[in-house]
């Protein structure tokens, strides 16, 4: 059986042959199916496939990375005819609605890059990893596939622009969504706090602007909050 034969996975192409990881993707793909039905629509709609990560990329610890497609032209003209979609809809009596507001649309769209799909690669070390961590990094790299542009402005925002940890809290937040957060707090041991942020409860430090630093705390929907002087030590 090649590769391309590999049954798909509740509709999700899999590359990946490996039982236990499959049987893992599947274990939770089900319960975001269960928990979370619009998750799972999205994600549908935009995760093209679980891979193998290539070895060029199996470094530094990684054990999970969501790639987005390069954009491309048939992307680009969904995303313009969405924009069209749009504009009808705001002005419903224009036949013909400006082009200049249609390329402006277009372009804001286009660089919505939380719509774009992608795919799923899976570090080789996973197939001996413990349970937890194979769990914790399915989930994970899902979550940053079902981040959507608002999820992570949001959080970005309260970050004052840091935008690694803004990505880093959705994908965990939709983790603990899907109630994997025993696991993801089973990894954070061995993760590295200075790329992944906290988790819910924690206090981290961060060089404020003026390079003094300020301490935040994480909340439960992955939000970091300013901790004021004289609250904690
Ligand atoms: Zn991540």
């Amino acid at each position: 059986m090649g590769l391309g034969d590999m049954p798909s996975i509740l509709g999700f192409r899999c590359t990946i042959s490996d039982v236990r990881v499959r049987n893992a993707i599947e274990y939770v793909l089900t319960r975001i199916r269960e928990r979370q039905r619009d998750d799972f629509k999205r994600l549908r709609r935009k995760v093209r496939g679980f891979h193998w990560l290539p070895k060029e990329e199996a470094q530094n610890g990684t054990l999970g990375h969501w790639k987005r497609v390069p954009i491309t032209k048939a992307f680009q003209l969904e995303t313009e005819r969405e924009a069209k979609a749009l504009l009808r809809q705001e002005y419903p009596c224009r036949l013909h609605p400006p082009p200049k507001h249609v390329r402006h649309l277009a372009d804001a769209l286009r660089q919505e890059e939380h719509r774009r799909p992608g795919k799923v690669h899976l570090c080789r070390e996973l197939t001996d990893a413990p349970e937890f961590r194979l769990l914790s990094t399915i989930a994970h790299e899902l979550g940053h596939a079902a981040t959507t542009q608002e999820d992570f402005e949001k959080r970005d925002s309260a970050l004052g622009g840091d935008s690694e940890w803004a990505s880093e809290s959705c994908a965990d937040y939709y983790a603990y969504r899907w109630g994997f957060g025993r696991q993801v707090r089973r990894c954070q041991r061995t993760r590295r706090v200075g790329h992944h942020g906290g988790l819910p409860g924690d206090v981290i430090q961060i060089a404020g602007p003026t390079g003094k630093s300020l301490k935040y705390r994480v909340t439960r929907n992955f939000y970091y909050r300013r901790v004021e002087p004289g609250e904690i030590d």
